[in-house]
């Protein structure tokens, strides 16, 4: 068996056996495989496809490349959610709790930000004292007491991805439905929680940017879980506009405990209800429909709250910040972005903002660039909005001022105005199981 033969065999639609999928994969990450050969083989892919038995041998190949997770302890009970990514998405910093206050266990190990997508790990770690690196026993431990705990993704976990992925990255191969599929499911698998809900995007900030990519990649994710004896759903949420009003670190957690509180941006908070409902209807087994409710009911009557400040102070966090938002370290330079017109947001571009407020240093370009937890961009408009000119569309917050030029140009982008509001999206597009 030699790298070549098996990259030809991709290149020619020839389906691959397990055994070259595992050559191929195990190769790459013990180094006999090398990045040139990975890169080949990736763009193969990218061009001719998988097969579902390819897809499901790719994940479980990726699956036991490290450490798996044994979650048996506790039960049926534990329920992950991944999000495919996208622009203000703090979801998770309302549905784990939310979740978990309603009886289910959420052990989660979470991702940075990369690129115009934020992560969650880079918004826990705004907060004073939260820590993000927990030993195995730690964390048991932290999931015993209060039912969740959300930790850092475990660098044990899933090696071949860690590597494949960071290779996808530099060759243009990242948008392709069977390696994002299977690099997701692999995670999800190797993280051991018996439910998974998969909050697959779709828009402008999204992967997917059609809803016929958002399904094609559910449908995979799903029967790929399903294949491993997980309970899987997948709802394909609104990426067109970033969730919410906020897009940064320490000014999503803000946001995220504003909807804990009891406010907060309608879509944020209507997303984050509906994804926990389903992990809480996945893991008792009830109609979504009852869910929802017990959902609704627990942000009413701060039950969520309580299982956040639990879950924040059980990882070390200051919580102070939940009422006295001055906490969480501002960042020193703020300015506005003015409407150049009168007339309606028709378009705000999810991933333009998502970029500008990167620019600002929210984000990252590579891996390794450090964050500011400080900057970001609050939106007082959005898609839809009708703006006078000169009122303020967004404010945008630095440690540095020479980042506001370019960071103004790129939201700049972002903007079409017309005449008229455009048509509404529903935030929920349909859900796949
Ligand atoms: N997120 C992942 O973890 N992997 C992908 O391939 C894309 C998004």
């Amino acid at each position: 068996m030699n790298a070549p033969d098996i990259i030809r065999k991709k290149q020619s639609h020839v389906e691959l056996s397990d055994d070259e999928i595992a050559f191929l994969v195990n190769g790459y990450v013990s180094g006999e495989v090398p990045d040139y050969q990975m890169s080949a083989f990736l763009m193969a892919v990218w061009y001719s496809g998988m097969t579902d038995k390819e897809i499901y041998t790719l994940t479980d190949v990726m699956m036991h490349s490290g450490d798996v997770i044994d979650l048996s302890a506790f039960g049926a009970k534990t329920v992950d959610k991944h999000s495919t990514g996208g622009v203000g998405d703090k979801t998770t910093l309302i549905v784990a709790p939310l979740a978990a206050s309603l009886g289910v266990i959420v052990p989660k190990m979470s991702g940075r930000g990369l690129g115009h997508t934020g992560g969650t790990l880079d918004k826990l770690e705004s907060i004073p004292g939260y820590r993000t690196s927990l030993t195995p026993r730690q964390f048991f431990n932290c999931v015993k007491k209060t039912g969740l705990a959300v930790i850092g993704q475990n660098a044990d976990i899933t090696p071949a991805d860690q590597k494949m992925y960071a290779l996808r990255d530099v060759t243009s191969t990242v948008d392709s439905i069977p390696l994002i599929a299977s690099s997701i499911m692999s995670k999800k698998l190797a993280s051991g929680a018996s439910s998974i809900v998969l909050d697959v995007t779709v828009g402008s900030g999204a992967f997917c940017k059609t809803t016929r990519e958002a399904s094609h990649l559910a449908k995979e994710m799903v029967a790929i879980g399903k294949s491993f004896g997980r309970r899987v759903r997948a709802v394909i949420t609104d990426m067109n506009v970033p969730l919410g009003k906020a897009v940064g670190n320490s000014i999503e957690v803000l946001e995220a405990t504003d909807v804990l509180l009891g406010g907060g941006p309608a879509d944020l908070r209507k997303t984050a209800t509906v994804l926990a409902a389903h992990m809480v209807s996945l893991v008792h087994d009830i109609p979504v429909e009852t869910a929802l409710d017990m959902a609704s009911e627990a942000l009413k009557s701060g039950k969520a709250l309580s299982k956040f400040e639990e879950w924040i102070s059980a990882q070390g966090g200051d919580t102070a910040f939940i009422r006295d938002h001055s906490r969480l370290e501002p960042a020193p330079y703020t300015s506005e972005y003015k409407a150049p017109q009168d007339g309606y947001i028709s378009l705000m571009d999810a991933e333009l903002v998502g970029r500008a407020a990167a620019e600002l240093g929210a984000g990252r370009k590579v891996l390794t660039d450090t964050i500011d937890h400080a900057a970001g961009i609050l939106l007082n408009k959005k898609t839809g909005d009708y703006c006078k000119k000169g009122e303020t569309i967004a404010y945008f917050y630095a440690s540095d001022k020479k980042r506001f030029a370019t960071a103004k140009n790129v939201f700049e982008e972002s903007l079409v105005f017309g005449e008229s509001a455009p048509k509404s999206r529903p935030l929920v597009k349909s859900v796949i199981d």
